[in-house]
C-alpha cells in the first residue's frame, strides 16, 4: 500500500478484488489522488458507491463514511444526505455506465437539473461487464460484446453525434469532464475542479476491462493490448482525430455559477417560516 491508501483506505479492502489488468484502480487512485491534493482529510468526505464492477471494488474502501446504493439510485441518496449533511461536507460517487447513463439516467438528470451539490465518478467499462459482457449505451459502435456478436448496432449516448455529458449539461450539471484512465494528473485536475464546484459535477473516465471486453473485441485479454485500443481512440478536445471516440479534458465549466440545491431549499424555507410569522 503506498501512503495515499495508508491514509485514506481501508487497509482490508487494498488490494481490491478486481481482476488481473483491470484499469478501475487507476480512476480510484486518481479520486484519491484529488483528494489528497485539494488538502481534505478522511472526515472532509462521505463516499457512495453503486452496483457493477465500479460499486463493487471502490465499495467500503473509504475509511470515512459511506454508503451503497442499488443500482442507479445512488444520486437520489446523495440528494437526500445533502440535505443534511453540512456544506463543506463533500460527497463523492463511485459509479459505473450502467448506473450513470442506463438505468440511473432518470435520477441522474433530476439531480442535475437541482444542481445538488456532489462529484460524480463514472467509471465506464463499455457496457455490462459484471455480468458477463454485454453492451450497454456508451459501446462504441461496431465493438462486439456477449450481447452484440455482430457488432454493436444500437444508437447509444456516445453515437451518431450524441453525447451523454451534451444531455447533462442541458440538464443542468455544472461542471463535466471526460478523461480515460491513463490520463494521469489530467484527470486528477479535472476531478479537483468537480470536488471544488459547489454543484453538481461529473466526470466521465473510461478504463480498460480486459476480461469481458477485450477478450470479445479483441479476442485477446492482453492488457496492453486493450489499454492501447483505448487509448487510440481518445485524443484531447480540440485534437481529436478521425477516429476520435473520447474527446477528454474539460467539456463544461460553469462552477459555482447556478444556486445550489440544498442552499436554495434552505433560503425557501427560512422565507416561508418568516412570512408563515408575519
Ligand atoms: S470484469 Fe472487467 S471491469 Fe469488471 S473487474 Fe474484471 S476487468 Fe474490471
Amino acid at each position: 500500500m503506498d501512503y495515499l491508501s495508508k491514509k485514506y483506505l481501508r487497509s482490508r479492502k487494498i488490494p481490491s478484488t478486481a481482476c488481473s489488468g483491470c484499469g478501475l484502480g487507476l480512476n480510484h487512485k486518481a479520486v484519491v489522488q484529488a483528494v489528497y491534493e485539494l488538502g481534505l482529510e478522511v472526515e472532509d468526505v462521505v463516499w457512495g458507491t453503486s452496483i457493477g464492477c465500479a460499486g463493487r471494488q471502490t465499495f467500503g474502501t473509504w475509511k470515512g463514511d459511506g454508503f451503497a446504493g442499488t443500482h442507479g439510485r445512488v444520486y437520489a441518496i446523495a440528494r437526500g444526505l445533502r440535505l443534511t449533511l453540512p456544506p463543506e461536507k463533500k460527497i463523492i460517487l463511485t459509479v459505473g455506465d450502467g448506473d450513470a447513463f442506463g438505468i440511473g439516467l432518470l435520477h441522474l438528470i433530476h439531480a442535475s437539473r437541482c444542481n445538488a451539490d456532489m462529484t460524480i465518478i463514472v467509471n465506464d467499462n463499455l457496457g455490462y461487464m459484471s455480468t458477463g459482457g454485454q453492451y450497454g449505451w456508451t459501446t462504441p459502435h461496431g465493438s462486439k460484446t456477449d450481447s452484440s456478436p455482430y457488432g454493436m448496432y444500437e444508437h447509444n449516448l456516445m453515437s451518431d453525434g450524441m453525447d451523454v455529458l451534451g444531455v447533462l449539461k442541458h440538464a443542468g450539471a455544472t461542471f463535466l469532464a471526460r478523461h480515460v484512465a491513463m490520463d494521469g494528473q489530467r484527470a486528477v485536475e479535472s476531478i479537483k475542479k468537480g470536488i471544488q464546484n459547489r454543484g453538481l459535477s461529473l466526470i466521465h473516465m473510461v478504463f480498460p476491462c480486459p476480461t469481458n471486453f477485450g477478450s470479445r473485441e479483441l479476442g485477446t485479454r492482453d492488457t496492453v493490448k486493450i489499454y492501447e485500443w483505448i487509448e487510440n481512440q481518445a485524443a484531447p478536445l480540440g485534437q481529436e482525430k478521425e477516429n476520435t471516440v473520447w474527446a477528454t479534458g474539460v467539456y463544461f465549466d460553469a462552477s459555482n455559477s447556478r444556486p445550489e440545491f440544498s442552499e436554495s431549499i434552505r433560503k425557501n424555507v427560512e422565507t416561508i417560516r418568516r412570512t408563515a410569522a408575519l
